[in-house]
């Protein structure tokens, strides 16, 4: 795991304003907090600067933080119209500052922003301390195709604490197995058929394609809300 220095100061690769680009809040403003630091490596990761806790472009203790995401608020108010503000904590892996980000939301920011929870799915210990002061749970299940370990057991101790609140990401790529998703959709239905699960294609190609029309019938089978939706920022073009 990517060592945590100090729970109170923590490396950040950078804080903005834009629109959430997957799953199923797609579309809605969100000011955005890109931890530095993850504790995995996947094949097709898209943040590949905010791997390492070395890419840090600032540190922040919580409340300097707090202070930073409401004047980055501030000064985007107007872009938000009747959307409740909501911030988004992604990386890298945000759950490898859980205790910071405790202080930070239980201190700072709770009942004056929505807290949504971009995540890896696999560090369940962690998801525990921040659970309850997060609105949205926005949890990946990854494939050992793409990350080269088994996380099954991970993700489902992950998802057994933040069911209520989580829905499911699943990315695609051209290795994607048949057999892991299956097992994926196996284990969210075990956990609950009401979770909403998303399919991600990694690309468009032909063959990707093909897995994802076939994954979501697999998928919509055994779960009742099971949706394709691709990358938006990719589109938009701001990664
Ligand atoms: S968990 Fe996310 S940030 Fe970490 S390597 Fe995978 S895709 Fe990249």
């Amino acid at each position: 795991m990517t060592p945590q220095l100090n729970k109170n100061i923590v490396p950040v690769s950078e804080v903005f304003f834009s629109y959430q680009g997957e799953g199923i809040y797609a579309g809605i403003p969100q000011i955005f907090v890109r931890f530095a630091g993850c504790n995995l490596r996947c094949n097709y990761c898209d943040t590949p600067k905010s791997l390492m806790v070395s890419s840090a472009v600032k540190y922040f203790t919580p409340q300097a933080l707090s202070e930073y995401v409401f004047d980055v608020y501030t000064k985007n108010k107007k872009m938000f119209f009747g959307f409740k503000p909501s911030v988004s904590f992604t990386g890298g892996e945000p759950l490898v500052y859980a205790d910071f980000l405790k202080e930070l939301i239980t201190k700072y920011l709770r009942n004056k922003i929505s807290v949504y929870m971009e995540t890896n799915g696999s560090l369940s210990k962690e998801i525990k301390k921040v659970c309850k002061y997060c609105d949205v749970v926005a949890m990946d299940i990854k494939f050992q195709s793409a990350c080269r370990k088994d996380l099954f057991k991970q993700h489902k101790e992950f998802l057994k604490i933040c069911k209520n609140k989580a829905f499911i990401k699943t990315v695609i790529t051209k290795d994607t197995t048949k057999q892991e998703f299956i097992k994926a959709v196996n284990l969210v239905s075990e956990i609950s058929k009401k979770i909403k699960f998303v399919i991600q294609p990694a690309g468009f190609d032909r063959i990707i394609n093909k897995k994802v029309f076939e994954f979501y019938s697999t998928a919509a089978n055994k779960l009742d809300d099971v949706r394709i939706l691709p990358q938006l920022h990719k589109l938009w073009k701001i990664i």
